[in-house]
């Protein structure tokens, strides 16, 4: 059985083809969205999901999130002491949601296809793949999030005959994805993004707007009073979804040592500044958006319909922007959470040549220019450094393209071919994937032909070619983005370290859950009610330990009655925050 994943920066999803049609697996709540949150316990024990988020709050030091922004780096994530990297902290997640299906599922789940926002790099991808495989899966193919969102689209329409934008803000970046449907045929013409843009941003802006006011920076009450800024973060980010419902919401900003209660200072934030304060972060939408119609060769009034994806497509000032910039008013008829990974269990029905799926056909882009260093002649004097494309951004793939270069020396033996991905008309600002070395060119004058040819596949995987036409002679090496680098041996090293984590027993991570959020309430009620909720907590926690059923079924109503009643209603499952 394969599963699709939905890596989000905030929240994470699975989902399954079963009897003809993609579903998303609940987890140990209940829900579809799992949080991207992996927090440490005292006991070491890890937790994932809703009970790590509510963690975050009051212990933000035991907590990691967003990493998602960091695959592909090398930067280090410290929780409790201990150093992770973005690949580790993902698998976590990953292994988490592995759990989840097997417990849906009832049988052992070891192949995934795993989503990515279009616009990663290689070494993003790269990074994602080590995830999955840290985390015990095959990952049979790493899919652009916009794809697998048309995947959906197209599996639930597919007589359509129309152009589409998908427009993807989640919770880190931004992407938006020109297409074509054709009676089951999808066919992606064009991608864009940013890979660091997304809905935390919105919060971030927020957060440090409301410490503006206060007469605090953001980056220096992070570092001198975190618990401060991961309540009021909290507070933001509901705010901020507030705004969807409300024209105005109420932001209770937290105390110096990171308390709030009812008689803390109020910022009132209206819709109108919002959009506002926003202005900035929307207008660098536009720019993807224009690239992306500009690649396709197409204009905003060939685009039948624009669709949206991610969580942070519901901030109302966003389809309010689209609207008054481009024209257009875009569409929601999935869950903007949820289509992606339903679109990548589509995919999964696609490896596995599910016959409900065998009408269906998709093509896909490489959304980056591939292609090798060269040397200029500038002024008399060769300069090295620059970067010649052999396939440009939104080619169709698989394809194979050849382009001609040639020796710089009079009987240069040997060359060596390095490939490059980006955009930047110099090697500096481009990623380089591997080196082609090509050796016994046979003797000649300098600017002896060579010829390079690049095929680059669906599954993201680059072969390079080097032809000499003087001998005939072939030099080949593949470079496979999602390839992880690292030997099968190191692999095995890498998930037998990351087993060793003990995830927090999946039967009580429900109650941890309520214990931590009624942690986190306790922070937030006057001192009289404060006194009341403890009592009841300890009650509860009493029950808790007791083994005895009825005793804890009783004592927890009582606790979730009392919450409810001091505005606090504990919600399980599929509650946005
Ligand atoms: P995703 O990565 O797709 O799960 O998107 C998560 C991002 O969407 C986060 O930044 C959330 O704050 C944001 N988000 C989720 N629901 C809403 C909502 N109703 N209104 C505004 N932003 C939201």
């Amino acid at each position: 059985m394969i599963v699709g994943i939905d890596l989000g920066t905030t929240n994470s999803l699975c989902a399954i083809f079963q009897d003809g049609k993609p579903q998303l697996i609940p987890n140990a709540h209940g829900g579809f969205l799992t949080p991207s949150v992996v927090a440490i316990l005292q006991d070491g024990s890890v937790l994932i999901g809703d009970a790590a988020k509510e963690m975050r709050v009051t212990q933000p030091d035991r907590c990691a999130s967003r990493f998602k922004r960091l695959m592909g780096s090398e930067e280090k994530i410290e929780i409790a002491g201990k150093q992770f990297t973005a690949p580790q902290l993902s698998s976590l997640v990953l292994r988490s949601l592995k759990t989840d299906a097997e417990h849906f599922l009832g049988e052992t789940v070891d192949e995934a296809v795993i989503t990515v926002p279009a616009y990663f790099n290689d070494n993003q991808r790269r990074a994602t793949k080590l995830a999955g495989e840290m985390a015990g899966f095959q990952v049979r193919r790493i899919v652009n999030e916009p794809t697998a969102a048309a995947l959906t689209y197209g599996f639930h329409d597919r007589n359509a005959e129309k152009h589409l934008m998908v427009i993807d803000l989640g919770g880190g970046t931004f992407d938006v994805t020109i297409m074509e449907v054709f009676e089951g045929a999808l066919e992606i013409v064009a991608t864009s993004g940013e890979s660091m843009l997304g809905g935390e941003d919105f919060t971030d802006r927020l957060v440090s707007h409301v410490l503006q006011t206060v007469g605090k920076q953001l980056e220096s009450a992070e570092m001198r009073q975190p618990l401060l800024v991961s309540r009021l973060r909290q507070a933001c980010e509901q705010a901020k979804i507030g705004l969807a419902r409300n024209e105005a919401v109420d932001i209770r900003i937290p105390t110096e040592d990171g308390l709030s209660d009812h008689s803390q200072v109020l910022f009132q934030l209206r819709s109108t500044a919002f959009l506002e304060m926003m202005e900035p972060l929307l207008a660098r939408l536009l720019g993807p958006i224009q690239r992306a119609l500009r690649d396709s060769e197409r204009s905003i009034d060939d685009i039948d319909e624009v669709i949206f994806v991610g969580g942070a497509t519901r901030m109302p000032c966003l389809s309010d922007f689209l609207s008054h910039r481009l024209g257009v008013r875009p569409r929601a008829d999935f869950n903007p959470d949820e289509v992606v990974a339903l679109g990548a269990a589509v995919q999964a029905a696609l490896i596995s040549e599910d016959r409900a799926v065998d009408d269906m056909v998709m093509t896909d882009v490489c959304p980056h220019t591939l292609g090798v260093e060269i040397m200029k002649e500038l002024g008399g004097q060769r300069v090295e450094g620059y970067f010649s494309p052999v396939i440009h951004r939104n080619t169709t793939i698989p394809v194979s393209k050849e382009g001609m270069f040639s020796t710089v020396e009079p009987n240069q033996y040997s060359l060596e071919l390095r490939v490059f991905q980006g955009e930047g008309r110099k090697v500096k600002d481009n990623l380089l994937l591997g080196t082609l070395h090509v050796t016994g060119i046979p003797p000649g004058p300098a600017g002896s032909p060579i010829a390079v040819r690049f095929t680059y596949d669906t599954n993201g995987i680059l072969e390079v070619e080097a032809i000499v036409p003087s001998s005939g002679k072939r030099f080949s090496t593949v470079l496979a983005p999602a390839s992880t680098g690292l030997t099968k041996k190191e692999i095995d090293k890498a998930v037998r370290e990351m087993q060793q984590f003990k995830f927090y027993p999946r039967d009580e991570v429900e109650n941890q859950r309520l214990l931590l959020f009624c942690e986190r309430i306790v922070g937030e009620v006057s001192p009289f009610q404060r006194q009341e909720l403890e009592a009841a907590i300890d009650v509860w926690e009493q029950a808790l330990s007791s083994g005895d059923r009825e005793f804890f079924e009783s004592t927890k109503a009582g606790l979730l009655v009392m919450l409810s009643s001091l505005g606090f209603p504990f919600i399980g499952g599929n509650e946005t925050p």
